[in-house]
Order: C-alpha cells, then sequence, then structure tokens
C-alpha cells in the first residue's frame, strides 16, 4: 500500500504536472484512474465519480474536482482561492466523504485540485489547502498553497520547482484554452485548420486589458499563423465577423502560403463559430481590437 505522506503527494503533483505539461495539456479520465506509483495503482480521482477522492487508508483527501455547470461550482473569491462546497448526499446530508476534508482542513494538508471543463477531461489547477470552514454555509475555503508546503530535504529541489511553477502559471489560461478549443471544435476560426497543437486559444482583448477576461466569448481559436497575425494587427475581424488584411500585407507576394492564409481573407468571414451563442465573439470586444486594426490599417 502506498503510505499517505508529502513526499507522495509531491511526486503525485510532479507527475501530473509533467503529464499535463505544467498544467496546459488536460488529462484524460483513464490517465488519472489508471494512475501507479512505485508499480501500485491510486486512482487520483473517484473511480464513482465524485467530487472528492479519498484513497481508502488514507488519512486525508487527495484530490477535490470542480466540474463547469456542476451541482455545486465553486467560485472563486480572489486569485487562487475558491470556495468549495461540501459534499451533500442523495439526502440532502452533508456526506461522509466529506470527514477527511475536514481532517486536512484541521491538519493543513495539500490536496490535489482538478478542474473538470467537459466530461473525461480534466486539467491540474494546483495543489490547494483547505484554509477555512463554513458549517452554515456548506462551504470550505481553499487556498494555492505556494509556499504552505513544509519542504523536506529529500525532495526539495522538485517541491522548489513545483511552487515555482505554481507562482509563474497563469492559472486561468488552460481553463481558458479548454473552453475556447471545445467551442470552436478544435479547429482555427479564420483558417479552419483543424490541429489542435497548431492553435492557440487567442485573445480578442489582451489579459491586461480592463474588457480582457479569460472568458470563452473573449476568446478565439486561432492557428499560430492567425493569431501573431491578428495581435500584430495585420488581420482585423470587424463586429460582423468579417475579415479585413492590412493594405501592407495585400501588397506582399510571397507564394502559395501567404497567398492562402492572409491575400484570400478579405472579404470573407470567420470560418469556424462556435454552435452556441453565449459562446461567440463579443461584437463589443471585437470593436475595440478593430478599432485599433484601422488606426494601423
Ligand atoms: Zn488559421
Amino acid at each position: 500500500m502506498i503510505e499517505d505522506g508529502d513526499i507522495t503527494r509531491t511526486r503525485i503533483y510532479a507527475d501530473v504536472m509533467a503529464a499535463s505539461n505544467d498544467g496546459t495539456v488536460p488529462l484524460h479520465r483513464d490517465w488519472l484512474l489508471g494512475y501507479e506509483i512505485d508499480g501500485e495503482r491510486l486512482p487520483l480521482i473517484d473511480p464513482q465519480g465524485r467530487g472528492i477522492r479519498n484513497p481508502g487508508d488514507w488519512r486525508y483527501t487527495l484530490s477535490v474536482t470542480t466540474t463547469e455547470n456542476g451541482k455545486y461550482p465553486d467560485r472563486e473569491t480572489q486569485p487562487g482561492v475558491w470556495q468549495y462546497p461540501y459534499c451533500i448526499n442523495k439526502h440532502g446530508n452533508v456526506d461522509s466523504s466529506n470527514s477527511k476534508l475536514f481532517q486536512a482542513h484541521a491538519d493543513g494538508v495539500p490536496l490535489l485540485y482538478f478542474y473538470k471543463p467537459m466530461p473525461y477531461t480534466y486539467l491540474p489547477v494546483g495543489m490547494v489547502v483547505p484554509i477555512a470552514r463554513d458549517d452554515s454555509s456548506e462551504e470550505f475555503t481553499i487556498a494555492l498553497s505556494e509556499g504552505r508546503v513544509p519542504l523536506s530535504t529529500s525532495s526539495s529541489t522538485v517541491e522548489r520547482k513545483w511552487t515555482e511553477a505554481l507562482v509563474q502559471r497563469r492559472l486561468h489560461q488552460p481553463r481558458f484554452r479548454a473552453l475556447v478549443m471545445s467551442a470552436y471544435d478544435e479547429r482555427c476560426a479564420i483558417c479552419a485548420l483543424p490541429e489542435a497543437t497548431l492553435l492557440d486559444a487567442a485573445h480578442i482583448r489582451g489579459d491586461k486589458d480592463p474588457n480582457g477576461q479569460p472568458v470563452v466569448e473573449n476568446g478565439l481559436a486561432l492557428c499560430s499563423i492567425h493569431h501573431r497575425a491578428y495581435d500584430n494587427r495585420q488581420i482585423g475581424i470587424d463586429e460582423d465577423l468579417r475579415l479585413h488584411v492590412r493594405k501592407d500585407v495585400l501588397e506582399v507576394t510571397d507564394g502559395p502560403v501567404w497567398e492562402h492564409a492572409l491575400l484570400e481573407l478579405p472579404g470573407r468571414s470567420l470560418s469556424v463559430v462556435p454552435k452556441s451563442r453565449k459562446d461567440r465573439p463579443d461584437p463589443y470586444r471585437l470593436g475595440l481590437t478593430f478599432k485599433e486594426y484601422l488606426e494601423q490599417a
């Protein structure tokens, strides 16, 4: 049996981050259920699909998961701090599965935190510690645990790397990417290129802009070329989703790729638009960026 402990948790976290390319590539449910450490299988999420994973002989919860549009959505109250609801059973009572989370709160034990934007798809958000519990609202407050995990000599390098990765990571980016890729069916909005590894979740308004929230209506799935050209304001997209190309770009003729990627665009509309109206590009934000395009044109 695998012993619970800081070192075990740190090793698991390092494996999860490596498998997810530092939290940017979603992990499949099967990978999480089939996870092995020292030759023993240790599912990292609940096999029954609950949002809380309590290995049978462990004293503390191993992971918690938030499902997009789940019955009990979490709320991020400030960057890196969430309200996480107690698990309620079908009789409407606080489920016994919470007891190991209560224990983790009492002893300050870090847990893996996953976000599940769609079925079978899990993004590791980070390691969190339950820092408070409120029995009247039946919620935990969980917070990213940078620097909270005691550094043990044998694993200090791994832990330091993990803490640094957490600090540097733009937490919202993986979540944003997963939602944008799903909304655009993993195709470039401009050319419909269907290759996820060559696609980015582009912001219509950059994340330093007041309108630059990491929400689908501020996003576009774009291939690398079209992303760069859109960010450079060489391509414009107006409020009616029509495409424009800057004059100096149109004057260049540089072979078939250039022609196909840029010269054929004027007068056309976006090739791929999300099926759901609420996921479509926000005309207001498009307009702000289009204005910047026109100023350069
Ligand atoms: Zn493209």
